[in-house]
């Protein structure tokens, strides 16, 4: 798989998942734009990225995707066009856990920002950056699914809701576009993994019996592969895509 030049935005690539698929993908050639809301947390992880092949170069876009609205998913589409003719790839990784409690006592303003962050800006920007995605010769855009997003369960509150609301978007994006475009879909359930959002919703809990990610890598690769232009299946949970991919 050749991704030399591919140019790829992570949302939420300051940290956890987001960071390491953002120097793992800049070590494999890609153009890395990377989105996050802290700008000293964004030049950190621009100052790791691998810049060493002809050409590669990144873009940092703070923005608060909590206050994303149709002005501001249109300055980052502007952003990405000064820079690139094409975007190969979005990965809409960003997410925050919101509280775990029930939903009595749940807060109308915490409840506003889960879905703000995790449903309406991947919708927002996936509408927005449609256009720029169509250029690339290979398209795709990979929501980010959890182990709530089918059956609900007590105290995961608006996370749970807005993870099953991003199973529905990425089911009417894969069926709108299958027959109108190049474009790929896919939503992923990377389970549990050692991060700051994982340690939140399970304290308890020793990071160590569980996969970095680093270990989500080749899942995420293989996204970006040939192979998974044939796929009909837009859904993937972990442990089953890890399998397929080490048996390839
Ligand atoms: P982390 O909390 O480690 O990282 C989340 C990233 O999202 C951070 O970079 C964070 O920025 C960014 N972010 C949060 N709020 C905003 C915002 N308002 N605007 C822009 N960026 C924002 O989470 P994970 O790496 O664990 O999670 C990544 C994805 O994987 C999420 O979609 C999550 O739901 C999913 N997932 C994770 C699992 C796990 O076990 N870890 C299991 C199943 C799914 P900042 O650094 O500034 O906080």
């Amino acid at each position: 798989m050749d991704l030399t030049n591919k140019t790829i935005l992570i949302t939420g690539a300051t940290d956890g998942i987001g960071k390491v698929l953002a120097e793992e993908f800049s070590k494999l050639g890609s153009n890395i734009i990377l989105l996050g809301k802290n700008s000293s947390k964004l030049d950190k992880v621009y100052d790791q990225l691998e810049n060493s092949f002809d050409s590669q170069k990144h873009l940092i876009l703070e923005a608060d995707l909590s206050l994303l609205n149709n002005e501001s998913a249109h300055e980052i589409l502007r952003a990405i066009s000064n820079e690139y003719d094409a975007l190969d790839g979005i990965i809409h990784n960003a997410a925050i856990l919101g509280t775990m409690t029930p939903l009595e006592d749940y807060e109308l303003s915490k409840w506003d920002e889960v879905l703000n962050i995790n449903l309406r800006a991947p919708f927002l920007l996936t509408k927005t950056l449609k256009s720029i995605v169509e250029n690339s010769t290979m398209p795709r855009i990979i929501f980010t699914s959890s182990g709530v997003a089918n059956t609900g369960r007590a105290f995961w509150g608006a996370y749970s809701v807005s993870k099953f609301g991003l199973k529905g978007l990425a089911e009417i994006f894969t069926n709108e576009l299958e027959t109108t475009s190049s474009i790929k879909v896919f939503n992923f359930d990377p389970g549990a993994t050692q991060t700051k959002m994982r340690a939140s919703a399970r304290p308890a809990e020793d990071p160590s019996s569980l996969k970095t990610p680093h270990e989500l890598v080749n899942c995420y690769l293989w996204f970006f592969s040939r192979e998974s232009c044939d796929s009909k299946v837009n859904y993937f949970e972990y442990d089953d895509l890890a399998k397929k991919v080490t048996s390839t």
